[in-house]
């Protein structure tokens, strides 16, 4: 099936690109010449995801998904949440954002997090919601430099690395985005098998 994935994120573009197979084609933005900011007017992740992916839906009538990613740290009440991107200002800036949750961690015992994606698939009008999560603890320092956002601060249970530390594959055998993706694929392939 030809499906758009509506997203400006080349980071998260990679990672599904690892994931789809063959029996799907992918296209994104960059292909569609779309250049616009897509955008997020909800505290919630599955709200944000249908926004994205309606609003890509309605311009190009053509299937597609996105996704929206929170990091819930259990401390802080499960924030920064939908709000992550942009924690520590408009800049979207991964380090400011890892510095803030550094500085309101110091010295917390509680480090529990999890980060959590919810991908909404629009096929011919109809929404479709998948979610994936994965706890973990907040390091004290950043570690790593594979990865995006806040990678070098997340460490998934059972792990001794940040995701930062792990190259593409290892993330992506345990993490939120993967999960998700997993579910939408086998949805696709039970449904839309020729
Ligand atoms: P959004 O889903 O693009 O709004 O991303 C929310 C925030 O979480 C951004 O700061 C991203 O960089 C960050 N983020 C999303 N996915 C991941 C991930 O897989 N690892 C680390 N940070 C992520």
């Amino acid at each position: 099936m030809k499906l758009v994935f509506a997203t400006q994120n080349k980071n998260k573009v990679d990672e599904i690109k690892r994931l789809i197979g063959a029996q799907h084609e992918l296209l994104t933005l960059a292909d569609l010449d779309y250049e616009e900011e897509l955008q997020e007017s909800s505290l919630l992740l599955e709200e944000n995801a249908l926004e994205k992916a309606n609003h890509i839906y309605h311009e190009f009538k053509m299937n597609c998904f996105s996704e929206d990613t929170g990091l819930e740290i259990d401390f802080l009440n499960g924030a920064p949440g939908a709000l992550s991107a942009r924690y520590a200002g408009e800049e979207k800036d991964a380090n400011q954002n890892m510095n803030k949750i550094l500085k309101e961690l110091s010295g917390i015992a509680n480090r529990n997090a999890r980060f959590r994606t919810v991908i909404a698939l629009v096929i011919d009008g109809k929404e479709f919601l998948y979610e994936g999560f994965i706890n973990g603890t907040i390091t004290t320092e950043k570690k790593g430099n594979n990865g995006f956002g806040y990678d070098p601060i997340f460490q998934p249970e059972g792990s001794t690395k940040t995701f930062a530390e792990m190259n593409a594959e290892e993330k992506s055998a345990i993490s939120h985005r993967a999960r998700a993706f997993a579910k939408m694929k086998e949805f696709l392939e039970s449904e839309f098998a020729e």
